[in-house]
């Protein structure tokens, strides 16, 4: 279990935040909301980070990836990838979305699912026989 204690924010040295040990700089929640009002100017990322205003109040995690491409202008894959793993998944949590792209076989018969690997064409390799 990891040790947390209150420290106060390195931001505005005003408000108290939980940290453990591994937290080096700590951000209360009031300053990370100034940051995360930087304005994106990027549209397909404005668009990635238009995701309602809760979800950010919730979860950390998102607050940091907001914050580090406010600060920085990118991102990582793996950012990407679970900032969206994480949006998806508490939009299912609050019944906004339905976890329909799960990968369930829950449509097995819908479609065929073999293959068919035969060729159609035969290639003409063979000379006929004579
Ligand atoms: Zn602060």
């Amino acid at each position: 279990m990891a040790i947390s204690y209150k420290q106060k924010c390195s931001r505005c040295n005003k408000n108290y935040v939980t940290a453990t040990w591994k937290t080096r700089y700590v951000l209360c929640l009031e300053c990370q909301n100034k940051e995360m009002a930087g304005e994106i100017t990027n549209p397909k990322m404005k668009k990635f980070f238009d995701i309602p205003p809760e979800f950010y109040a919730e979860n950390s995690f998102l607050r940091s990836i907001k914050i580090n491409y406010l600060r920085y202008e990118d991102l990582s894959g793996d950012q990407i990838a679970g900032f969206k793993r994480v949006v998806e998944e508490m939009r299912i949590a609050k019944g906004m979305k339905k976890p329909a792209l799960a990968p369930k076989k829950a449509k097995s018969a819908a479609a065929p699912a073999s293959k068919k690997v035969k060729p159609a064409t035969p290639k003409k390799a063979k000379p006929a026989k004579k």
